[in-house]
């Protein structure tokens, strides 16, 4: 007997003709995107490297100011994995979708910057980025690839090339402020868009997991594709509980190439 079909075709069908409908689609990815390229949940317990010690301890903003050691030691093995990580099938999609203009912003929780590197221009990111650090003293920005191999290699913690202070990687920690221009930005997005795409996200982080909840309550349609329900499925239009790598290739050849 051949396996049920992943998802049904119903389903994708209708999410691909909301997408042809609509003008301004905005796309908000979580966690889920980007474990089919290896990354762990950064804030579910028990996975991978993450599970060694507490998150919500070691990666605050307290622990980073007290014992910057602490937190450099238990993140070097996960820094390693994300820069080396590669996009999968739904980042590419998402990407495709862009180029063809068939969908416009993409709202991420996460700080890999796969989105960017399978070819996505426009991406607002609520938890920061891996991409650069900033000195703890005098604020001097610097990209990581500059000390990145030698932190992975000997766990040399990164200090400003300027003052010496301790480079913060520019990712939000915990107990720390969301960056207030993406925030708006996303908020914005939200807002105006007329179809919401929650792709791989949970939505159990507040404030980014109120978004499509602002983009419903202003007329927008909601697909939600997730492996697990989320709080907002009973207000989408269309749901695919299923893996965002398998579903979102077909999903973006339906909705570009009709
Ligand atoms: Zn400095």
């Amino acid at each position: 007997m051949n396996p049920p079909p992943r998802a049904d075709g119903a389903a994708l069908e209708d999410a691909a003709e909301l997408f042809r409908q609509a003008r301004r689609v905005v796309v908000l990815t979580g966690a889920g995107i980007s474990t089919p390229s290896g990354i762990p949940d950064f804030r579910s317990e028990g996975k991978g490297l993450w599970s060694r010690d507490e998150p919500m301890d070691v990666a605050s903003l307290s622990t980073f100011r007290t014992h910057p050691e602490r937190f450099f030691r238990w993140f070097r093995p996960l820094v390693g994995q994300i820069f080396d990580a590669q996009p999968n099938g739904a980042h590419r999609a998402l990407a495709d979708l862009e180029k063809a203009g068939a969908a416009q912003t993409i709202i991420t929780q996460n700080i890999d910057m796969l989105h960017q590197k399978a070819g996505s221009k426009h991406v607002i990111e609520m938890h920061g980025t891996l991409k650069t650090l900033s000195c703890t003293r005098c604020y001097k920005q610097f990209d990581s690839s500059e000390f990145v191999r030698r932190f992975i290699d000997d766990g040399t913690i990164p200090l400003c090339q300027k003052c010496s202070g301790i480079l913060k990687p520019d990712v939000i920690l915990f107990g720390e402020q969301l960056p207030q221009a993406a925030w708006f930005e996303a908020q914005t997005a939200a807002r105006g868009c007329d179809l919401m795409v929650v792709a791989g996200s949970s939505l159990e982080v507040l404030p980014v997991a109120g978004l499509p909840m602002q983009a419903v309550d202003r007329g927008a349609h909601l697909i939600v594709i997730n492996n697990s329900p989320t709080y907002i499925n009973v207000r989408a239009d269309v749901v695919i509980m299923d893996d965002v790598a398998t579903i979102l290739p077909e999903l973006a050849k339906r909705a570009i190439h009709g």
